[in-house]
């Protein structure tokens, strides 16, 4: 399911019905201007700088409602920083996640082929897919032939 990237997420989650505390709103502010893929303890640091009286209880109840609400995507970036777990926003169009295992580097790839997967998922399956996640381990160019 896809969202307009333009809107806020307060007035996303708002929307659903959640209720939006200042508390909240700083964490959602914080995603909202967040590069991709941080984890849940980055989220917190970047609130608190805004709000120091946030606690981790705020910051992980709030990423819940967003999950349920299918406003952020949760990614284990195949566990390469061990169990954490990275938040972004859901954005226009699912994309491939391609992480190198030498080095944490993480690339983004759009590609029409999410798109195919789910057509094919659906003339094969008849399952209506809601999001798809690739995420493929890999040695991105630095680390295949590193720097002399
Ligand atoms: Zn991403
Ligand atoms: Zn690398």
């Amino acid at each position: 399911m896809n969202r307009d990237p333009a809107q806020s997420l307060a007035t996303a989650l708002g929307a659903s019905g959640a209720r939006i505390t200042r508390q909240r709103r700083v964490v959602l502010d914080v995603l909202d201007h967040a590069p991709a893929h941080l984890n849940a303890r980055e989220v917190l640091r970047r609130a608190r700088e805004a709000d120091p009286g946030i606690d981790r209880a705020t910051v992980y109840r709030t990423l819940l409602l967003l999950k349920r609400a299918g406003l952020i995507d949760e990614l284990d970036l195949l566990h390469m920083e061990g169990e954490q777990h990275y938040y972004e926003r859901r954005g226009e169009s699912d994309h491939v996640h391609i992480c190198c295992v030498a080095c944490g580097r993480v690339e983004e790839l759009d590609t029409h082929l999410v798109a195919d997967l789910i057509v094919t998922i659906r003339q094969t399956t008849g399952f209506e897919a809601d999001s798809v996640r690739i995420e493929v381990k890999a040695r991105c160019p630095d680390c295949i032939s590193p720097p002399a």
